[in-house]
């Protein structure tokens, strides 16, 4: 088992950046180990909401006063931000969106209408979320396409021999996710994308549960997509990036349609303006988007490395922990896998048990996760996960444990 890299002290520190940590109530607040489903909050994206809105709200792109100048420039730094972080080209490859869905909803709708035809094929795992399972569903329908999915193994992995069967040249993309939200998996994209590539199809990457856990870096991965959402990774809701690659992105009509995203307009026709204003209709998220740029600044100058492995630390503990427990059933058994552990117990309900670890105010996410048809296959009744952040500690897993075998205690009496 590797050891936590990060000490009491440091553990403080970092929870130090979390008022949910610290606030004046935080007495009754539980212990949460539903990071897979959203992040707390840092202090500098609070701080930073709190000072846009007292300081004075402003529209972007519009108004040319003092006030939505500086906005304007905030909301591009943003920009410029985000694609450091990503490690993309070029600052136009990053679109602000709702988050990873819309992100997603996008590439279907604007990319998929526009380079789909009868019969082509779109591959997505097995273990993909619904945003990024029913999206595709919906657009082969219209377009006439055929939507094939990658199984995964025994092991927990995309059964990378039978992607290799499926790819053929009607395949024009494959979406599919970096970490699994039901089993952690981490997916070896670099090498999917260069055999996606060799075959002629685009690969969308939904990040979701990477951006806050694992650096990504979008030229490495050589990804056409890549998407998150900013919840996730310690930043306001309804925030989120689609990353395209430039060439794409010019090549791909306008989804959303309204103010802002134009460049001429008469009663029957318009223009539109270049990537990425074409795709952000509509006023933004500004607060939010600005928030978020704080968020992956924070991320940035923590050591990641000692996070990363502080959070491998948890995980292992409490995976350990967890199979010296009788009758319980480990879904997240890849090799590479993240701080997300999917679980079942034998014969008892998820959703009891964790209605019963939330009374001991412990906070794990039960039932289908989002994911329905991998879940189905995994429990029909539902699973339970717990996911892990940087910010929590081994005393946190301990005491999830005893609370858990206390739950199995109470159902089985
Ligand atoms: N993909 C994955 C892997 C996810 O875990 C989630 C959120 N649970 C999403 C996509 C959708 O994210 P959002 O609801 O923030 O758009």
């Amino acid at each position: 088992m590797s050891n936590s890299k990060l000490n009491s002290e440091q553990l403080s520190q970092i929870r130090e950046s979390f008022p949910f940590y610290s606030h004046s109530s935080s007495k009754g607040s539980p212990i949460y180990l539903d990071n897979a489903a959203t992040t707390q909050k840092a202090s500098v994206v609070i701080n930073c909401i709190n000072e846009l809105w007292i300081t004075g709200t402003a529209n972007v792109h519009r108004s040319s006063h003092t006030l939505a100048n500086k906005l304007t420039r905030r909301y591009e730094h943003a920009r410029d931000i985000c694609k450091s972080f990503i490690n993309a080209k070029d600052r136009r490859e990053i679109i602000w969106t709702s988050g990873a869905t819309e992100a997603i909803n996008i590439v279907a709708n604007s990319w998929g209408m526009k380079n789909l035809s009868e019969d082509d094929e779109i591959l997505i795992s097995e273990m993909e979320h619904h945003a990024n399972l029913v999206p595709w569903q919906q657009i082969c329908e219209r377009a006439g396409a055929i939507l094939k999915i990658i199984p995964i193994n025994k092991h927990a992995e995309i059964d990378l021999t039978a992607l290799e069967l499926l790819l053929n040249n009607k395949v024009k993309l494959v979406a599919i996710t970096h970490i699994s939200n039901v089993l952690g998996t981490i997916n070896p994209i670099k090498e999917i994308v260069k055999r996606c590539h060799q075959s002629g199809a685009k690969v969308l990457v939904d990040g979701a549960q990477a951006i806050a856990h694992i650096p990504v870096n979008v030229q490495q991965l050589d990804c056409d997509f890549y998407v998150f959402s900013g919840h996730k990774c310690f930043a306001p809701e309804a925030t989120g990036v689609l990353y395209g690659k430039l060439d794409v992105l010019e090549a791909m009509p306008p989804w959303k349609t309204g103010g802002e995203m134009v460049k001429t307009v008469d009663f029957l026709s318009s223009s539109y303006q270049p990537a990425p204003l074409k795709f952000e209709a509509g006023t933004p998220n500004i607060s939010g988007v600005i928030a978020l740029s704080e968020a992956l600044i924070f991320i940035n100058n923590l050591d990641r490395k000692a996070l990363l492995e502080h959070e491998q630390h948890l995980t292992q503990l409490a995976k350990q922990k967890l199979l010296e427990i009788s009758n319980v059933v480990l879904h997240s058994v890849a090799d590479k896998s993240s701080s997300i552990i999917s679980f079942s117990v034998n014969e008892l309900n998820a959703m009891d048990l964790a209605a019963l670890l939330d009374e001991q105010n412990i906070a794990i996410r039960s039932g289908q996760l989002c994911a329905m048809p991998l879940v189905n296959k995994l429990n029909s009744n539902g699973v339970l996960r717990v996911s892990f952040c940087f910010y929590n500690s081994t005393d946190e897993v301990i005491q999830f444990i005893k609370a858990l075998k206390q739950s199995i205690a109470i159902l089985r009496d």
